[in-house]
């Protein structure tokens, strides 16, 4: 099961700090194996080995070791801190930063040289969930173009762009019907649920039989809350 918080352009390095540590000792403290990460700011990047329970991960990358990329960070940047774990595709740069999937698959590319774990973020925008669910899956598909599916340390996250931040998360049924369609295709790649998980509503999408896990923004910025969550998405697992 993967818990995954995504701080976006939250805490400082001060906050971030005091968050991994909170989450790396409760994760000490805690009997059962999670597969746990958390993407900071780059600007708030730290050691990755001063949190052994915690998979620090970042929101984004230049894909080149370094060079003339003017705000971006490369793989040199990445190293120097230990992060092997990326986010790729999420809705807000595809939109807010207008990444082309041309550039998203280069992105994915070289983060697969590099052997780094992936959470590959695809999701809809509500014109196209209002067409319903044959419109929903061919436009997920299509943000697949020139991914390599079969990479072994991929996580898939479903993010419905419309849900991202709003407070309303996708109606449960709605959730199944794309996981299980991702997961006819993708058989053995974890699939993550984003957009709006909270303490609320994470048990009944964590139950759902094709989801390994959410990837959460607001509810994860308070260092309790997110174990909260963990402890959730654990205990669905210990029910299985
Ligand atoms: C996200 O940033 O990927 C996300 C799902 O955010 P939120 O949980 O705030 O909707």
């Amino acid at each position: 099961m993967i818990t995954a918080a995504n701080f976006k352009v939250n805490h400082t390095r001060e906050s971030t700090a005091s968050y991994l540590e909170a989450l790396n000792l409760f994760l000490d403290a805690y009997s059962t194996h999670c597969d746990v990460r958390v993407y900071p700011a780059a600007s708030s990047f730290l050691k990755a080995d001063l949190y052994p329970h915690v998979k620090l991960g970042a929101q984004n990358f230049y894909p080149a070791v370094n060079g003339a990329y003017t705000g971006e960070i490369g793989s040199q940047q990445l190293n120097e801190f230990g992060i092997k774990n990326v986010l790729i595709g999420h809705s807000e740069r595809r939109v807010t930063l207008r990444e082309t999937q041309d550039f998203i698959a280069k992105k994915y590319a070289f983060a697969k040289e590099n052997g780094w774990e992936i959470i590959y973020c695809i999701g809809e925008p509500k014109d196209v969930r209002r067409n319903g669910f044959e419109a929903v899956a061919q436009y997920l598909l299509d943000e697949f173009e020139d991914i390599d599916t079969d990479y072994d340390k991929l996580s898939i996250a479903y993010e419905p762009i419309w849900a991202i931040g709003t407070g309303v998360s996708a109606e449960i049924k709605d959730i199944a019907e794309v996981l299980d369609m991702l997961k006819s295709r993708f058989k053995s790649t974890p699939l993550l649920y984003g957009g709006s998980v909270n303490t609320e509503n994470l048990r009944q999408i964590i139950s759902l039989k094709s989801c390994g896990g959410a990837l959460i923004g607001n509810a994860a910025l308070d260092a309790a809350n997110f174990c909260k969550l963990i402890q959730i998405a654990q205990n669905v697992q210990k029910e299985e």
